[in-house]
């Protein structure tokens, strides 16, 4: 479904069309507490604040009127969900106890504890908490622009070509279906892998599969970065007769010649070049220009400077970051803004009421690993890649339970609990788990 229609259905203003709630009325606004962004992570922290702060207090600065459950689009890219399962208007998931402005952050100045808005606007703060996520970045692979277009290639990371997988998966008859991971954090990190196994089991379920050839090329040097899981992700990628490439980075597409060209990164002299017939490409990513112009604000790699176990900046105290934008090295997901949410609420708590930090994060991330259209993995683990999980049976092997709780638990889930405050991760799950067996 076009974007422009899902937004008329949302009875929306079309896009390129700026409407402004309250923004002009104010040129200069001052606040308690500041949310940046109203994705996963702005929504989560500011549905904390909305109970205890007074509507005023509370300022959201969000530029776009559509708010997207993004871990859903690995299920719509495969055909299981609609795009529309997986947004609703950000006026509906923000708190009502909250000043949404809807305009964005042009610069950030901790120095002052302001910012300054595209409108000229400046709101100051008392507290700040940025949560802007991340910048796909289509444009740094040559020719994927133009790629994207044709009928071959698509990328389940944006709402504009989530749609097209499902259409070129249908298509796809023989030849290569090659999947990419490229050279740059991304967001969640198990997705560009997802669709390769569902593409396989797609494959098989039509009675087309030993016709087609998949490849699953990536820029890291292992296939998952918690060993528990890696061992079974390879178990699967060798049974299942999928070509994994480590190392090998996507830098163009001919999209006349149909065929994607990667250099290896350990080895520059190495170039190779595929020719496909299905084609879906994970583009580099990286926080928002205006973060990383701020070099007070973000580490060397351009991530908000925060310190990993508080998400308190490490030269701004009044300064917290959460979710993708963030500098610490947990696994981008939006599970592991469930449990961030919880500590940067409480530690910006303790600062108000004039006391020591308490609350410290361990990293917590969750990956279910959809392995087919039954079938998923569900990767729980902490800072040190250790496992962190919840279930009392082993979570590394493939089982529909997994499945079930990705596509049918985990939506509502985010919609009812995460976004209204509520979801602070399944430590509480995992212990009354524990307890209960004992
Ligand atoms: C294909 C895919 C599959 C995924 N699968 C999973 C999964 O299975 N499990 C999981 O837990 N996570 C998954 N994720 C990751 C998850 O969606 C993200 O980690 C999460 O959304 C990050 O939240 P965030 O608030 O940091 O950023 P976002 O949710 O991206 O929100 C950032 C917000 O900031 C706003 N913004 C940007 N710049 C400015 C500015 N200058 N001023 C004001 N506002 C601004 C944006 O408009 C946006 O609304 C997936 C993501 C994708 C794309």
């Amino acid at each position: 479904m076009a974007l422009n229609n899902i937004k008329k259905l949302l009875h929306l203003s079309p896009i390129g069309q700026n409407i402004s709630i309250n923004a002009r009325r104010f040129k200069s606004l001052s606040c308690k507490v500041l949310i940046v962004g109203g994705g996963s992570g702005g929504c989560s922290v500011s549905a904390k604040f909305s109970k205890i702060l007074k509507k005023h207090e509370l300022i959201i600065v969000e530029p776009s009127d559509i708010h997207y459950y993004q871990a859903l689009f690995t299920l719509v890219g495969a055909g299981i969900r609609s795009l529309k399962d997986s947004l609703r208007s950000t006026a509906s998931v923000l708190p009502k106890n909250s000043t949404w402005i809807k305009d964005s952050v042009v610069e950030f100045k901790p120095e002052t504890n302001s910012v300054l808005l595209s409108n000229g606007d400046q709101i100051t703060y008392d507290y700040i908490v940025i949560s802007t996520g991340l910048i796909l970045h289509f444009e740094e692979i040559v020719g994927l622009n133009e790629a994207l277009t044709t009928p071959y290639v698509c990328s389940n990371y944006s709402p504009e070509y989530v749609e097209n997988t499902y259409k070129v998966l249908q298509k796809l008859e023989s030849g290569n279906a090659v999947f990419t991971y490229p050279d740059s954090p991304v967001k969640c990190p198990g997705a560009p892998q997802k669709i390769c196994y569902l593409t396989e089991d797609y494959l098989r379920i039509n009675g087309k599969r030993d016709k087609v050839n998949i490849y699953y090329n990536t820029s890291l040097p292992v296939i998952f970065g918690v060993k528990r899981y890696a061992d079974a992700l390879w178990k699967i990628v060798e049974n299942r007769g999928i070509h994994v490439n480590l190392r090998t980075n996507l830098v163009k597409i001919d999209p006349d010649k149909r065929i994607a060209y990667f250099e290896n990164l350990d080895n520059p002299d190495i170039k190779t070049q595929l020719e496909y017939n299905m084609l879906h490409v994970t583009p580099p990513m990286s926080p928002p220009n205006v973060i990383k112009k701020n070099k007070l604000l973000v580490n060397e790699a351009g991530f908000v400077d925060v310190d990993k176990n508080t998400l308190q900046h490490i030269r701004f105290p009044n300064v917290f970051s959460l979710g993708d934008c963030c500098s610490t090295p947990n696994s981008k997901t939006a599970a592991a803004i469930g449990c961030q949410s919880k500590v940067l609420y409480d530690n910006i708590n303790c600062l108000i009421d004039g006391k020591k930090m308490s609350r410290s994060y361990n990293g917590y991330a969750s990956c279910p690993l959809v392995t087919g259209y039954n079938s998923c993995i569900l990767a729980e683990f902490d800072y040190d890649l250790q496992p962190l999980e919840t279930l009392p049976f082993r979570q590394d092997q493939e089982r529909w339970i997994f499945y079930f709780l990705k596509k049918d638990i985990l939506p509502p889930l985010y919609w009812h609990l995460m976004l209204r405050g509520v979801w602070n991760g399944p430590g509480i799950v995992r212990k009354l788990l524990r307890l209960k067996l004992k």
